[in-house]
């Protein structure tokens, strides 16, 4: 190996050697970018678990809340009422929606809110049996 040869080595190696450590400072500044955003990603995660379980916890009381709240009352699907099993009257779905409780009045052909005027047909009853008066 001659002197040049062994300059042109020396060149080389130094040169790979330059960028060779160019590329393990980028990596390094990558794998430091990686680092923190892996620690943002946790803590974001640690706070979204934490939200998480406090909204399970919320929708566990509200469901509780809610079923209590409909416990006496039953859907009547042939009306479209509730029925309260407590006290035995039927309330208008409209303003129990809205968290009105407006018992029906008897009407002519079927049920009538008087808070909201709606009307709700009974298909049991016929149509004139709230007209007809009995005479006998
Ligand atoms: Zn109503």
């Amino acid at each position: 190996m001659g002197l040049l040869d062994g300059f042109e080595k020396l060149i080389n190696e130094h040169g790979s050697a330059v960028i060779l450590k160019e590329r393990i400072a980028l990596a390094n500044d990558k794998y430091s970018a990686l680092e923190v955003e892996v620690n943002a990603l946790r803590s974001e995660n640690e706070t979204l678990h934490r939200d998480n379980g406090k909204l399970k916890e919320t929708v566990r009381v509200l469901e509780e809340k809610l079923s209590h709240n409909n416990a006496p009352f039953k859907f009547d699907e042939k009306t479209g009422t509730f029925i309260n099993s407590a006290d035995g009257l039927r309330y208008c779905a409209k303003c129990k929606a809205k968290n009105n409780l407006s018992p029906l009045k008897n009407g002519s052909y079927g049920w009538e809110c008087p808070v909201c005027d709606s009307k709700f047909s009974d298909p049991e009853r016929p149509r004139s049996m709230g007209v007809r008066v009995s005479r006998g």
